[in-house]
């Protein structure tokens, strides 16, 4: 049988419920063995240099650890800069076997910022590509998707054939949580009690992180 993997990177700074609901919603629906969350390493216009990437991959490790369904892939973040996703997803290929199925996750945002992705022509040579969108979305894909869209998706996620090469949509109600909020909150002496796993609470107490910082 070949193996079905999902992935869905990010900053994760910090992991959050939005995060963990929606890969283990992700996976469960497509059946998958593994989802990975691969935290990035982060550009250098979003620094928030009190969180180190080595904080970012204990946080989202800590909160996998809960979750059978849910592995970490640190791979973007043991590379000295920041990673193209052809790069990961060229990696990531070749530790599976041929028939395997990959699955890369994106939000509606990121796939219609996907013609400027490096290679992002070839990113299909190696996955498939499940887009998350909201139901209450009613957005239209831009010029340069059209025509890859036409060809290349398919209505039921579940019916996407072979290891890459398709591209399907997930309708999912995402949590109305941030990163960016939790951050907010803690800067300014608030509780991000249950919108982070507790695991993930304790660290960033006990390491002092995101004080005074968003
Ligand atoms: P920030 O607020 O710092 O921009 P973020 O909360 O959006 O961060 P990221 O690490 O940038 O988190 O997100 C990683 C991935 O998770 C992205 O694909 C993003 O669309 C998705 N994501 C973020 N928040 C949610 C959420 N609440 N529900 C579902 N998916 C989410």
């Amino acid at each position: 049988m070949p193996k079905k993997v999902g992935i869905l990177g990010g900053t994760f700074d910090p992991v959050h419920i939005g995060h963990l609901r929606s890969a283990l919603e992700v996976a469960e629906f497509m059946l998958l063995d593994e989802l990975y969350l691969i935290p990035a390493a982060r550009p250098p216009h979003r620094s928030t240099p009190q969180v180190s990437a080595l904080d970012r991959l204990a946080m989202v490790e800590l909160a996998a650890a809960e979750e059978p369904l849910l592995r970490v892939d640190d791979r973007e973040l043991m590379r000295e800069k920041p990673s193209y996703s052809i790069d990961t997803l060229e990696s990531l290929r070749s530790e599976l076997a041929a028939h395997d199925q990959l699955f890369l996750l994106l939000g509606w945002d990121a796939f219609c910022g996907l013609p400027g992705w490096h290679r992002w022509d070839e990113l299909l040579q190696h996955c498939h590509i499940l887009v998350l969108q909201r139901p209450d979305a009613d957005s239209e894909a831009p010029e340069a998707l059209r025509n890859l869209l036409a060809a290349r998706s398919i209505s039921d996620p579940l019916t996407l054939q072979g290891p890459a090469g398709q591209i399907s949509f997930i309708w999912q109600t995402p949590l109305a949580v941030s990163a960016t909020q939790i951050r907010a909150l803690l800067a300014s002496g608030k509780s991000a009690r249950f919108l982070v796993p507790d695991a993930v609470l304790a660290y960033i107490h006990a390491h002092g992180l995101y004080r005074g910082a968003n």
